[in-house]
């Protein structure tokens, strides 16, 4: 059994006390309290950030063999495939996320470090051959110390996508994860440290953004920013660490369009929908809450969408059958409920759902709704929460033109059989991912991204490894050899 570490993570050593007070940690099923866990202050982020500095620069990690650097993350990846249900478990009481959701984000976890373990030996410099007399190569050398600031809606996931990677090329990483979710990081940090991570060289420090973000982002030898959370956080990280040109990458929000040609599979595009949207509660930045519906399969789709919408089942975390949860807090769910009063004053329909359950928990049943403009707020904004918006098109340059009438661009999905429009509109559509027949964007070997304001940088595959590298050229004079 894998106990919970509710503790800061500094320098190899737990902390129970910290300067920020604590983080008081409500179950979203229960609207109980579960946990309190100490949150750092100021004073504990300096801390983490010298004792970054010191390991990257003393501990034998950047330095260590690519083989050795990669065993340890495989033993890291094979502790967590040992605790996946103890891991599954916190994350599902601590964010309200089905069981089955939990597992198969701690396994991909694992995964993700086998694919960067694996990646070590792969990800080098190259030979360039320039017009000077001599060898000219490349080199990768990691940035330093990396502070990894992830969200409370895949907390987990998050923490290993940019833990990962930020190992591998030879970091130090301080992982700040979100106040309300910070359990199965410091268990991270707890496997990391189990698995030969040196001490320093991975440390987790919850603690609340507004309090803590600028000490960390804007310190001076934390070197490389690795976020994913909001645009308008993005954007204020992007300012505090503009004057030292740090290296920043952004995972930031969505809306993204979920099209329907009328000569693709309508029923199959009906039944796959809801969840491309209402999965994780709507908390997720790739949900395909603007769905864009060729006007003569219009009704039938609709027909089709709300009946899979309504046929979700709802309910315990902890029920292997539960498909969503609750959301993750209270106002979570009373941002939902706005966007739909919201919706409703602006003569849009609600076809479904947008109600609570008679239950503690902070329960919200999915809402489709139509009838409104693509401009309405409702359409533009991220909700983050189990809302959808229906809307009609009569051709392909109208369909093109609503998938991208959005300051976002991460993800979306396009439903048709005819493989030339199929072509023709994955490459006119402005998302950093894009999927066809399906709702299934997200692959640990491929970049994961956004255009527009969902974004720069890519995450996931060698792109990522990328991210956490600077390049350094080297030029060896080679003089002919006199006769
Ligand atoms: P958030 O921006 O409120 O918080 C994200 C993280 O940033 C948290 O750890 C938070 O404590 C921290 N933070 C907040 N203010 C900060 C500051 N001033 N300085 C430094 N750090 C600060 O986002 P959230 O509500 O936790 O997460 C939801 C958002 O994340 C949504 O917009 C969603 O679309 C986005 N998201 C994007 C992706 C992606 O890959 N593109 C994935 C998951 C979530």
């Amino acid at each position: 059994m894998l106990e919970t570490p509710t503790a800061l993570l500094i320098d190899g050593t737990w902390r129970t006390e910290a300067s920020g007070g604590w983080l008081r940690l409500i179950e979203p099923a229960t609207e109980q309290e579960w946990h309190r866990v100490p949150a750092a202050g100021p004073a504990e982020i300096e801390e983490a950030v010298a004792a970054a500095s010191r390991a990257f620069r003393e501990a034998d990690w950047a330095g260590a063999s690519p083989r050795q650097r990669a065993n340890v993350l495989f033993r890291l990846a094979a502790l967590i495939r040992e605790h996946v249900e103890d891991l599954a478990v916190i994350e599902s009481r601590n964010v309200g996320k089905p069981i089955a959701d939990s597992r198969d984000e701690v396994l991909a976890g694992a995964t993700c470090m086998e694919f960067y373990a694996g990646g070590i030996s792969r990800f080098g410099g190259e030979t360039i051959p320039v017009a000077g007399a001599g060898f000219d190569f490349t080199l990768r050398v990691p940035v330093g110390v990396v502070a990894a600031i992830v969200p409370w809606n895949f907390p987990f996931l998050m923490a290993c996508w940019k833990v990962g990677p930020a190992l591998a090329t030879g970091n130090a990483v301080i992982l700040k994860p979100a106040s309300l979710t910070p359990l199965t990081a410091l268990a991270l940090g707890k496997l990391a440290m189990e698995a030969g991570v040196p001490p320093g060289i991975l440390q987790v420090v919850p603690g609340r953004g507004s309090e803590v973000g600028d000490a960390l982002v804007g310190h001076p030898l934390v070197r490389k920013i690795a976020f994913t959370g909001e645009t308008a956080t993005g954007a204020h990280l992007l300012q505090v660490a503009a004057p030292d040109i740090k290296r920043v990458s952004l995972e930031l929000g969505g809306k993204s369009p979920y099209v329907i040609f009328a000569d693709a599979d309508v029923e199959a595009a009906a039944k796959a929908g809801p969840m491309s949207v209402f999965a994780n509660t709507g908390q997720d930045c790739c949900a395909r809450s603007r769905v864009i519906v060729e006007a003569s399969v219009y009704d039938r789709f609709l027909e089709a969408y709300v009946a899979a919408t309504q046929a979700i089942v709802i309910g315990d975390p902890l029920d292997d059958a539960t498909q969503i949860g609750p959301l993750v807090s209270a106002a979570q769910r009373e941002r939902a409920e706005r966007y739909i009063a919201l919706a409703r004053e602006g003569g849009g329909r609600v076809l479904c759902g947008g109600e609570r359950l008679r239950r503690p928990g902070y329960y919200l049943t999915p809402a489709v709704i139509d009838g409104l403009p693509s401009g309405s707020p409702v359409c533009q904004e991220e909700i983050f929460g189990p809302v959808a918006c229906v809307m009609p098109f009569e051709s392909e340059p109208e369909a093109i033109a609503l998938a991208n009438d959005t300051q976002y661009g991460l993800s979306g999905s396009l439903w048709t059989n005819d493989v030339t429009r199929a072509l023709r509109v994955a490459r006119a559509i402005e998302t950093g991912v894009l999927s066809v027949n399906t709702n299934s964007s997200v692959h640990i070997e491929a970049p994961f991204g956004g255009f527009k304001r969902s974004g720069m940088g890519r995450d996931l595959g060698m792109e990522a490894m990328r991210l956490y590298t600077e390049v350094r050229n080297v030029f060896i004079s080679l003089p002919r050899e006199s006769h």
